[in-house]
């Protein structure tokens, strides 16, 4: 009796309509093909049609879709027969005129350009052996990121690339090889969905864009196949790369820009419910929190289950193992944290903890400030980010690195991961005057991305007559400071190679010749490159530099006294679990000579001095009186 109550309350759920479908679009069976569209209650009409191709020609086929409820937002319509390689679009009519044909928003594949919804069967894109494909596990402390864009990573000649600029490329020996040697564990690769910006039917040009304009999120983009024209193709290969990545114990972290839409009008949100998915300001014209024309509404419940619906499709579908969220502070907190909810655990998701304009909504939001409500996400730390290099809205301004004071405080933000430490005075700190994180894990360690000027272009624009000695010590302090944070420590792709961008600091649409790799620099600069390896080969190897919870950090992470342009620290690796060395010392000094701290009297073997790091020791010392010596514009790690 009771298992029949248990029956009835099952049926009884699914049959009571949900007000939000979570994924819509084409649902394939060989024997018919069931579609299905969201609308707002007030449509009138809703055709699909369906093409041979995805692009040009007449309709194959007409129908009427149906509302799967009187009064509903769910239309629906069943096609018999084998689709499969068709194409179809849905046009939705309101107040007597249709809104343009679209691929609606639950589109899991499409043709040419995003601008039909593709039929195909999710099974026949599997690369052999997908089904064992696994994620790796990597606990978030561990964590290396490396942010990188496919065109800027293997497009030049000098890479010798098979796939130049494609999702293939991170399968060649060439990019695993390079990775694994430099010792990252996570690819943060830059939005590879669907994008607007690339004309896909011109591949044959030369064309570029970082990808911040969104047309299908569900979908890899097709400038990044071999043949955009077969919707098959892109999934393909997007599954061809994570999967070679995870062989090769390398994550996939997904750059995801859920805060708003290439356009308004041409939307697949707009066509289908027009103004449902974006906020709006009192007067009734479109919000700009995202500072590219309009801004979604995430605290609108079909947004909000678009989002979390879209997250879990790429980890179930893709196996994708993080998202970095594009300016996480235009969405609300209730959202991100039922985004951190919805997927497992081991997902790792970061975001950029701020807006580009004031949105349209008066809850809360997600930014830096509140990172403390949601456990489990991280943001990016511009306070760390800026104190080494400058601050953002000047290229010139130069900081800790450039032998400018009064940046300390904000370092040591960075160092203790921007967690609640009695060794930081926070009233001292550039952008945020409190902690902001629980855990360390809640905050990026970085010093470039690809936003602003790289590593390089800053210093050079920043640092007055700076040789290229003093931008190789500088460059590789700076990611000292980055690697030995307690932070979550990413690094931008080629900064391991001394990449510049010749002086561009948005990047976003300039040429091939700006953004991309030169692989000769590789030989050209081969003391950057190993001690970047040898960096991460200690972060990797001793958890000192990683303890993953904010008491060890407090108990265990002490400051020696802070000087202008010096900042040092102990860390008592006797009560830091997995720990093998006992008391380590880490100093950096941004002057132009060498300066001194105290330590206790002993003798320690030096693993990181003068530009040179390795975990196996370059030397030991025994210091006189305690002194140990920091040579000029470098990083001081000793143990015993
Ligand atoms: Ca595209």
């Amino acid at each position: 009796m009771k298992h029949f109550f248990i029956l009835v309350a099952i049926i009884m759920a699914l049959l009571v309509p949900k007000t939000i479908n979570a994924r819509t679009g084409v649902n394939y069976s060989p024997s018919a093909s069931a579609f299905s569209v969201e609308a707002n209650n007030d449509a009138q009409q809703v055709k699909l049609r369906i093409y041979k191709d995805g692009l040009g020609g007449k309709p194959i086929k007409t129908v009427n879709m149906k509302r799967a409820q009187a009064g509903g937002t769910l239309w629906q319509a069943t096609v018999k027969g084998d689709l499969k390689g068709k194409f179809y679009t849905f046009d939705v009519k309101y107040g007597g005129k249709f809104m343009g044909e679209c691929a609606g928003i639950w589109a899991t594949a499409v043709g040419v350009n995003g601008k039909r919804g593709a039929i195909v069967d999710m099974a026949d894109t599997d690369p052999q052996g997908w089904k064992a494909d696994k994620r790796p596990t990597i606990a978030p402390q561990d964590l290396i990121l490396y942010e990188m864009h496919h065109r800027d990573f293997s497009i030049d000649d000098s890479g010798d690339f098979v796939h130049r600029g494609k999702f293939l490329a991170l399968t060649e020996p060439r990019a695993i090889s390079h990775l694994k040697a430099l010792g990252v564990n996570a690819v943060h690769i830059l939005p590879s969905f669907d994008y607007a910006s690339v004309d896909e039917t011109r591949l044959d040009e030369p064309q570029y864009n970082w990808g911040y304009d969104p047309v299908n999120y569900n979908v890899p983009e097709g400038g990044y196949s071999t043949d955009p024209y077969k919707p098959e193709v892109r999934i393909n290969e997007f599954k061809q790369m994570v999967q070679a990545l995870h062989k090769a114990g390398i994550k996939v972290i997904l750059d995801v820009v859920y805060n708003h839409t290439w356009n308004i009008d041409g939307s697949n949100f707009q066509r289908t419910r027009p103004d449902y998915y974006y906020r709006k300001n009192a007067d009734g014209s479109y919000s700009n929190g995202s500072g590219c024309g309009n801004e979604t509404a995430s605290e609108r419940e079909g947004m909000r289950q678009f989002m979390i619906e879209s997250v879990k499709y790429w980890v179930e579908e893709y196996h994708i193992d993080g998202f970095r969220f594009d300016l996480m502070g235009v969405h609300d907190v209730e959202t991100m944290n039922a985004i951190r909810a919805a997927v497992p655990r081991d997902i790792f998701i970061y975001g950029e903890g701020w807006s580009a304009g004031s949105c349209a909504y008066s809850g809360e939001l997600a930014m830096k400030a509140n990172i403390n409500k949601m456990p489990g996400i991280a943001a990016f730390s511009d306070e760390m980010r800026d104190a080494l290099r400058g601050p953002w809205d000047s290229n010139s301004k130069a900081a800790f690195l450039g032998g400018v004071k009064g940046n300390e405080e904000s370092i040591k933000f960075g160092i203790v991961g921007a967690i609640q430490h009695p060794g930081v005075d926070y009233s001292k700190v550039n952008y945020s005057k409190a902690p902001y994180a629980n855990e360390p894990t809640q905050m990026i360690a970085y010093v470039s991305c690809h936003d602003d000027m790289c590593l390089v272009d800053r210093l050079k624009a920043s640092v007055k007559g700076i040789t290229i000695d003093e931008l190789i010590r500088l460059d590789l302090l700076a990611q000292t400071v980055v690697m030995t944070s307690q932070g979550v420590p990413f690094l931008l792709s080629g900064e391991e190679m001394l990449r510049d961008k010749k002086g561009v600091h948005n990047s976003y649409e300039s040429p091939d010749s700006i953004n991309h790799l030169d692989w000769g620099n590789m030989e050209r600069y081969p003391q950057v490159m190993e001690y970047y390896k040898g960096l991460i080969a200690m972060r990797k190897a001793h958890p000192a530099f990683h303890m993953g919870k904010a008491d060890l950090v407090r108990r265990n992470l002490e400051f020696l006294p802070t000087e202008n342009c010096l900042v040092a620290y102990h860390i008592n690796g006797h009560g830091v679990p997995g720990e093998t060395w006992g008391d380590i010392y880490v100093a950096f000094n941004a002057h132009k000579r060498a300066r001194t701290i105290q330590v206790p009297e002993g003798t320690y073997t030096v693993v990181c001095r003068n530009i040179k790091c390795d975990q196996a020791g370059l030397t030991t010392v025994t210091t006189k009186g305690g002194k140990v010596t920091i040579p000029a514009q470098s990083a001081l790690i000793i143990h015993n």
